[in-house]
C-alpha cells in the first residue's frame, strides 16, 4: 500500500464549522487529545457565511420571549415532525451558549441600553436572533477559533506543546470511516488535499461535523464543501439517516446574473421590513397563508406594516412565514406568470428604509448585489427566488448525546437529523450547532472515558479505503473514463429537475433510475494528473457520496405520500396526521444489493416517539389537531377524545 502517515487521538472532530469547533472545544476541555480535521482551509466553513443571527430565546427586545415560545415556533416551523427533545435542549440551552461565546470575546450588535440586540426571523414570534450586522457566522468562528488557540496556549504553558491536545488539520479531506471487528469506529482514513498524500487517524470516538448536501443540486446557496460526506460516512459505516426527504429550498437567493444564481439574501433583509412583491407590485404573500397557520399573520399591508413598531397589538407580516411556505409561493408566483424578468419576484427595502439605515444594516447585501449584479439594493428592489440551502434530514442521533446506533460515532450540526423536523426556521441552526456542538463533544467524552480497550481499525478496510481512492486514476481498468465535472452537472441538474421543490410519484422514480445510471458510470470516472492538488481527482471522490445521498433524498421523498415542510409532493398536496407519526430510515441496504463503489441504501419506516406530556401541554388542543391524530391527542391534559 502507498505510504499513509498515521496519528492518534481521544476523539477525532470531522468538519471545522461552528458544529466541529464547538464540539472540539468541549473534548478538549475534558482533557481528551482531540483531533480537528477540514476539507476546507481552516475558517472557511458555512457558518463562516451565516448572515442574519442565532436565535436564542433571551428576551432583550421583547421580554415575553421564553424558551416555550421558541420551542413551541420550532415545532410549528418542522411541522411537528422534529425531535422534540431536541427542539426542548435546544430552546433551554441557546441563551446559555450565545452568552459563553460573549465570555470568550464575541461581540454582539446591542440594544439601546446595551444588551444583546435581537431581529425578527420567519417563523419566531419574537425578535431572536441574536447578530452582528450580517456577518453573524463569521463573528461566531472567529471566536471559537480564538477559543481554541487560547486552549492551546493553555497547553503550550503546561506542556511546551501547543498541539499537545489540540490539533487542525486543515485541507485534510476524510473519505472513508474506520471500524473494527465488532463495528465500533476506531478512526478515519483521508488524504492532504495539497499533496495528495494519505493520512489515517485512529481515536476511538469520532464526532461528524460535515455540513449539508447542497452541491447535490443545482442552484444552492451551498459552496464547494458541502457535497453530503458525512451523511455517505455515515452509512458506510452503519449509521441511519432520518427524514432525508427534507430538503430546505430558501425562498430568497439571488436569481440574476447566471454565474451568481442561488446566492443567499438573508432573511434579515424581510425581517427588517423588506416585503416580497410580484411583477404587478403586488405583496402576494397574504394569499398564501396556509390555514394552519391561519389567525396568526396579518391580513392587511397596514397592520403587517405597524407590526414592525407595535408587536403587541398587531399580527406579524406573511413576508415572514416559515421558508417552506415563501419558496412554494414565490414558485407559484412565478409559475402563473407574475414573475421578475429573470425568473425571480421583487424584494423591495429600497422603498422602506433610509439608505444609509440600509447600509448601516445590511452591509454584506448591499455590497453582494452591487458587486455581483450592479444593483443599488437602496434605491431599487432586489430580484430573488428560491435556491437549495439546508438539509433537514441528516445522521440519526441521541438527541442528549449526538450518538448514532455506531458505538463510537457522534454527529453534530447540519450533518446531524431530527432536531428541525420537516423545515428549520432561520436561526436555528447557529443555535443548534452551539448546542449540540457542545453536546456532542461531552458525548463523545464521556463515551472515551467508559471504552476499556482501544479499538483498532480493520487493515484490510484500510487498504480498500486507499484503493477506492486511487481508482479515478487507473481508467483503465475501467472502461472508457468519465469525467467528474460532466457527472457532477448531470446529476445536479436531475436533483433540481426532478427532486426540488415539488415532487411526484414519477419524477422520484425517474431520479433513481437516473441515479442508478449514474451509479454505474462513476465506476469509470477517470481524472488526469497526479495527486499534488487535484480538484477534478476530488470531484470523483466526493462523487460518491453525493451519488448516496442523491438515493437517500429520492426514496424517502418517494416513500413519504404527504407534502409536509421541505417535502412538497403534487401527487399528495395535504398533510397527513399518519405520517407525522412516522419516519423514514435511511441505512446502506445489506440485502445483497451491495455496491462497493456507491452501496445501495434502503429506506424504512419507524415509529416516531411520542411528545412528552409536559411539553404536549404547551400547545392548544386545536392547534395540535391540525396535525396529531385523535388517539395521540389523549395524553392532552384539555382531554382529547
Ligand atoms: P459547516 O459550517 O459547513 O462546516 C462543515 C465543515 O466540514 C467544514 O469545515 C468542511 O470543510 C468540513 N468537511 C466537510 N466534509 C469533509 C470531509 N469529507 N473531510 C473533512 N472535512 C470535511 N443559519 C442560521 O442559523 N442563521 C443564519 O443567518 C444563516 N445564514 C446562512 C447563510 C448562508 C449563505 C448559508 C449557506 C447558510 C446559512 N445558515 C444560517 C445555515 C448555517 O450557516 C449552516 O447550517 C451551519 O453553519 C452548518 O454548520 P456546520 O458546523 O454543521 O457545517
Amino acid at each position: 500500500m502507498t505510504e499513509t502517515e498515521r496519528h492518534e487521538y481521544d476523539v477525532l472532530v470531522i468538519g471545522a464549522g461552528g458544529a466541529g469547533l464547538r464540539a472540539a472545544i468541549a473534548a478538549r476541555e475534558r482533557g481528551l487529545r482531540t483531533a480537528i480535521v477540514c476539507k476546507s482551509l481552516f475558517g472557511k466553513a458555512h457558518t463562516v457565511m451565516a448572515e442574519g443571527g442565532c436565535a436564542a430565546a433571551m428576551g432583550n427586545v421583547n421580554d415575553n420571549d421564553s424558551w416555550q415560545v421558541h420551542f413551541r415556533d420550532t415545532m410549528r416551523g418542522g411541522k411537528f415532525l422534529n425531535s422534540w427533545r431536541m427542539a426542548e435542549l435546544h430552546a433551554k440551552e441557546a441563551p446559555d451558549r450565545v452568552w459563553e461565546l460573549e465570555t470568550w470575546g464575541a461581540l454582539f450588535d446591542r440594544t439601546p441600553d446595551g444588551r444583546i440586540s435581537q431581529r425578527n426571523f420567519g417563523g419566531h414570534t419574537y425578535p431572536r436572533l441574536a447578530h452582528v450586522g450580517d456577518r453573524t457566522g463569521l463573528e461566531i468562528i472567529r471566536t471559537m477559533q480564538q477559543r481554541i488557540v487560547a486552549l492551546q496556549q493553555a497547553d503550550h504553558t503546561e506542556t511546551g506543546d501547543y498541539e499537545a491536545r489540540l490539533r487542525v488539520f486543515a485541507e485534510c479531506t476524510v473519505t472513508e470511516l474506520l471500524t473494527d471487528d465488532d463495528g465500533a469506529v476506531a478512526g478515519a482514513f483521508g488524504y492532504w488535499r495539497e499533496s495528495g498524500r494519505f493520512i489515517e487517524f485512529s481515536a476511538p470516538a469520532v464526532v461528524l461535523a460535515t455540513g449539508g448536501i447542497g452541491k447535490s443540486f443545482q442552484v444552492t446557496s451551498n459552496s464547494w464543501e458541502y457535497t453530503g460526506d458525512g451523511h455517505a460516512l455515515a452509512l458506510r459505516a452503519g449509521a441511519n439517516l432520518i427524514d432525508m426527504e427534507f430538503v430546505q429550498f430558501h425562498p430568497t437567493g439571488m436569481v440574476w446574473p447566471p454565474s451568481v444564481k442561488g446566492i443567499l439574501v438573508t432573511e434579515g433583509v424581510r425581517g427588517d421590513g423588506g416585503v416580497l412583491k410580484n411583477a404587478d407590485g403586488d405583496r402576494f404573500m397574504f394569499g398564501y397563508v396556509p390555514d394552519v397557520f391561519k389567525g396568526q399573520y396579518a391580513q392587511t399591508e397596514d397592520e403587517a406594516d405597524r407590526w414592525y413598531e407595535d408587536q403587541e397589538n398587531n399580527r406579524r407580516t406573511p413576508d415572514l412565514l416559515p421558508r417552506d411556505e415563501v419558496a412554494r409561493a414565490i414558485n407559484t408566483e412565478v409559475k402563473e406568470g407574475r414573475g421578475s424578468p429573470h425568473g425571480g419576484v421583487y424584494l423591495d427595502i429600497a422603498s422602506r428604509m433610509p439608505a444609509d439605515e440600509i447600509r448601516r444594516r445590511l452591509p454584506s447585501m448591499y455590497h453582494q448585489f452591487k458587486e455581483l449584479a450592479d444593483v443599488d439594493i437602496t434605491a431599487e428592489p432586489m430580484e430573488v427566488g428560491p435556491t437549495c440551502h439546508y438539509v433537514m434530514g441528516g445522521i440519526d442521533v441521541d438527541p442528549d448525546t449526538g450518538q448514532s446506533r455506531v458505538p463510537g460515532l457522534f454527529a453534530t450540526g447540519e450533518c446531524a437529523g431530527g432536531m428541525h423536523g420537516s423545515n428549520r426556521l432561520g436561526g436555528n441552526s447557529l443555535s443548534d450547532l452551539l448546542v449540540f456542538g457542545r453536546r456532542a463533544g461531552l458525548g463523545a467524552a464521556d463515551y472515551v472515558a467508559g471504552v476499556r480497550r482501544r479499538p483498532a481499525a480493520r487493515r484490510e478496510a484500510v487498504e480498500a479505503a486507499a484503493e477506492m481512492t486511487l481508482a479515478p486514476f487507473a481508467p483503465a481498468a475501467h472502461g472508457a473514463g468519465e469525467n467528474p465535472y460532466t457527472l457532477h452537472a448531470e446529476l445536479q441538474r436531475m436533483m433540481n429537475d426532478l427532486v426540488g421543490i415539488i415532487r411526484t410519484e414519477s419524477e422520484m422514480t425517474e431520479a433513481l433510475d437516473r441515479l442508478g445510471a449514474l451509479r454505474e458510470r462513476v465506476r469509470d470516472v477517470a481524472v488526469e494528473g497526479h495527486r499534488q492538488y487535484n480538484p477534478g481527482w476530488h470531484l470523483a471522490l466526493d462523487l460518491r457520496n453525493m451519488l448516496m445521498v442523491g438515493e437517500a433524498v429520492a426514496s424517502s421523498a418517494r416513500t413519504r405520500t404527504e407534502s409536509r415542510g421541505g417535502h412538497t409532493r403534487a401527487d399528495h398536496p395535504g398533510l397527513d396526521p399518519e405520517w407525522r407519526r412516522r419516519a423514514l430510515l435511511t441505512a446502506r441496504d445489506r440485502d445483497g444489493r451491495d455496491d462497493v463503489v456507491v452501496p445501495r441504501v434502503a429506506v424504512e419506516q419507524a415509529e416516531r416517539a411520542p411528545m412528552r406530556e409536559d411539553l404536549l401541554a404547551l400547545f392548544d388542543l386545536t392547534e395540535l389537531e391540525k396535525y396529531y391524530t385523535a388517539a395521540e391527542l389523549t395524553a392532552h391534559p384539555q382531554g382529547g377524545t
